[in-house]
């Protein structure tokens, strides 16, 4: 069940408490370029390494107690103490990465929900909309105004299938629009396709057997200008984009409210320095999720290395020392590492996450004098940020 994505393997971060929110952000998919889902292979890694854990740590009997005794308060105690243990552990013991592609839930105070991207994380996000829904409940809990509180802004950052994929799923696409649901999508005009011709392109004959016409939410589209960028307002939240580096191109938007600032920069590739339009967007923001699919040396094609020897330039993706560079020059609070390398598992994810932390130490180390601070986080299904 979604709910408890967010109640097991989240994390909750942010200086903001559940009363003074005034944006919330949850990560429903964080895998790069296809759905990456564990299989036995992986799980049983994971069980074999906690189990070593465990007796390394001293085994049941010291961790957790004895379940002989057999009364139900000893049971209940002794799964206390599992659970305690288990969440005190790391994900590739305890949990997992997760492999849905790009979803980001964003809520902001006095707003319609907004959503960035629709890859396969937004099967599990419409599901939890849909109870929601249905239970009559406000989809976004920070907008209290009646008129909205059933409305989705969906922002696409671009049209890859990783970005577009989960729509067909999305459960309050299937709820008429005369229950006021709304799904307002934005993304970028281009010549080739039309927003629309994307989104009603995907699920045509053969590829799927429900039609566009055939989910019967309202709907609206806004393209958005590639040169020019303007400014769009979405209940009290400020939107702005700007226009990266990507095959076929790709927007960043930045969504504001009370002087907080959220950055999302996916599938987007560096050059050789940080990328002033990516600094301008993302100049003092609270929290930047940026592309860091590739290690520096997978980025270059080093034989040996996880994803071969091919080289990855031009392929529109970055590696988290762009990310903690580009975020030191822009003034960001907080970066999370995100469309991670499908074929990396849980172990590899964070050995990923210490050389990012390694690297931001050494990179802060350099400009000791500036009194510079950046916090590092990996991404995962299931994290949760206040702001
Ligand atoms: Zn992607
Ligand atoms: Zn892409």
């Amino acid at each position: 069940m979604a709910e408890q994505t967010f109640g097991i393997s989240g994390q909750t971060s942010g200086k903001a408490t559940e009363e003074s929110t005034s944006m919330l952000i949850r990560y429903w998919g964080v895998r790069g370029s296809i759905p990456s889902p564990l299989n036995t292979k992986y799980v049983r890694q994971k069980e074999e390494a906690l189990i070593r854990k465990i007796i390394e740590d001293g085994g049941t009997q010291k961790l957790f107690g004895d379940t002989n005794v057999g009364d139900a308060y000893n049971l209940e105690q002794v799964q206390e103490k599992i659970r305690q243990y288990l969440a005190g552990l790391p994900l590739s013991l305890s949990g997992t990465y997760g492999g849905d592609t790009t979803c980001l839930e964003v809520q902001v105070k006095d707003s319609p929900l907004i959503v960035i991207d629709a890859g396969t994380g937004a099967r599990l996000l419409g599901g939890m909309l849909s109870r929601l829904i249905f239970e009559g409940k406000n989809i976004n809990p920070l907008n209290s105004d009646e008129a909205t509180k059933r409305h989705i802004h969906l922002l696409f950052t671009h049209y890859h299938w990783d970005h577009i994929q989960g729509f067909p799923f999305f459960g309050p696409g299937f709820i008429p629009g005369d229950k006021n649901i709304k799904v307002h999508f934005y993304g970028k005009r281009d010549a080739r396709k039309r927003l629309s011709e994307v989104l009603v392109g995907q699920q045509q004959y053969p590829n799927f057997p429900v039609e566009w016409i055939d989910m019967p939410c309202e709907k609206e589209y806004t393209e958005l200008p590639r040169l020019d960028p303007r400014m769009i307002q979405i209940g009290n939240a400020v939107i702005t984009y700007q226009e990266l580096t990507h095959p076929d191109s790709v927007f960043a938007y930045a969504v504001e409210i009370d002087g907080k600032k959220f950055v999302c920069a996916s599938d987007t590739e560096h050059k050789d320095s940080p990328d002033p339009r990516l600094v301008r967007l993302a100049r003092n923001a609270d929290i930047l999720y940026y592309d860091a699919q590739y290690t520096p040396e997978e980025y270059i094609g080093t034989p040996g290395t996880l994803t071969g020897p091919v080289p990855k330039f031009d392929w529109g993706h970055s590696t988290y020392e762009w990310g903690i560079r580009n975020a030191l020059a822009a003034n960001v609070a907080t970066l999370v590492l995100g469309h991670i390398e499908p074929m990396r598992d849980d172990f590899l994810i964070e050995r990923l996450y210490e050389r990012a932390l390694d690297f931001k130490d050494a990179q802060l180390k350099l400009l000791e004098n500036n009194g510079k601070r950046l916090e590092v986080v990996m991404a995962h299904q299931g994290l949760e940020q206040r702001l």
